[in-house]
């Protein structure tokens, strides 16, 4: 079995290797991830430079076959893609992470995390992005034993389902997790401001990550920021369909109107 790992906080980062070392005894492990942090950077792809991968030493040891490890100067999407389509090849499970901090709600739009592991679900391999939910002091072992089970359950011959799973684990001790919750994305976004200096002929800016918005009406029970508050493990199906169904025929009668006027009939 072949298990392509990789993620967006970068190839040097401790819960890359947390993956590693829960999957190693259960097939063969590929590592290509990007040579830095990319977090943020969604499913963006480097389509306009070429992109460098180099062989590395894997930072964990062991295995049950040789762990190959790539570093790739380019984002987490990238390393997916040159993973699956040149360096690695077909693989039977892609994981990306384990990334520090919660990917949840409206996150997936921007995540890294989710973007690598797009790439492996898109091309029909069941993707599981995982992350815990704390930045710093994070606590990876919930989440490796999660990965552990997935892999050993997919070498058994368990289902595992042909989609792309986003997975969020709270920091917390295995004693302290209450159960493991299949979710919808419920809302939560960020406000970030801008700031701007001059260098002296140009301004330039930075945005500025604000804190976390909860959408009130969104945080009911079922939803994936209500699972994690509540200490809950939880698992969301994602596909692509960002369609606003429910909105359809408002916008539809909108744009009637504005057909009629474009077209003269
Ligand atoms: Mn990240």
């Amino acid at each position: 079995m072949k298990i392509l790992v990789t993620n967006d906080d970068g190839f040097h980062a401790p819960g890359l290797w947390a993956a590693v070392e829960a999957l190693k005894d259960v097939g063969q492990v590929f590592v290509v991830a990007p040579d830095r942090d990319q977090s943020g950077v969604g499913a963006s792809l480097s389509l306009r430079r070429p992109l460098r991968a180099y062989e590395m030493a894997p930072l964990v040891s062991g295995g049950q076959d040789k762990i190959v490890a790539y570093s790739v100067e380019g984002t987490p999407a990238d390393s997916s893609v040159l993973a699956l389509e040149s360096l690695v090849g077909p693989v039977d499970l892609v994981v990306s992470g384990i990334n520090q901090g919660s990917n949840l709600g409206e996150d997936v739009l921007i995540s890294g995390t989710v973007g690598a592991a797009f790439q492996g679900y898109v091309r029909g391999y069941p993707a599981v992005a995982i992350s815990v939910g704390a930045i710093t002091d994070t606590r990876f072992e919930v989440a490796s034993a999660f990965l552990h089970l997935l892999g050993i359950g997919l070498a058994q011959g368990s289902p595992v389902p042909a989609t792309l799973m986003n997975v969020n684990i709270p920091n917390e001790p295995i004693e302290a997790i209450e159960g493991v919750q299949v979710t919808r994305l419920g809302r939560r976004s960020y406000s970030e401001s801008v700031t701007s200096e001059q260098d002296g002929k140009h301004t330039y800016y930075k945005i500025n990550r604000g804190t976390a918005v909860y959408q009130q009406e969104e945080q009911a029970e079922g939803t994936d920021t209500w699972a994690l508050l509540h200490k809950n493990i939880s698992v969301t199906p994602l596909y692509t369909a960002l369609t606003d169904m429910e909105r359809m025929p408002a916008v539809e009668e909108i744009f009637q109107e504005y057909s009629h006027k474009l077209l003269g009939r």
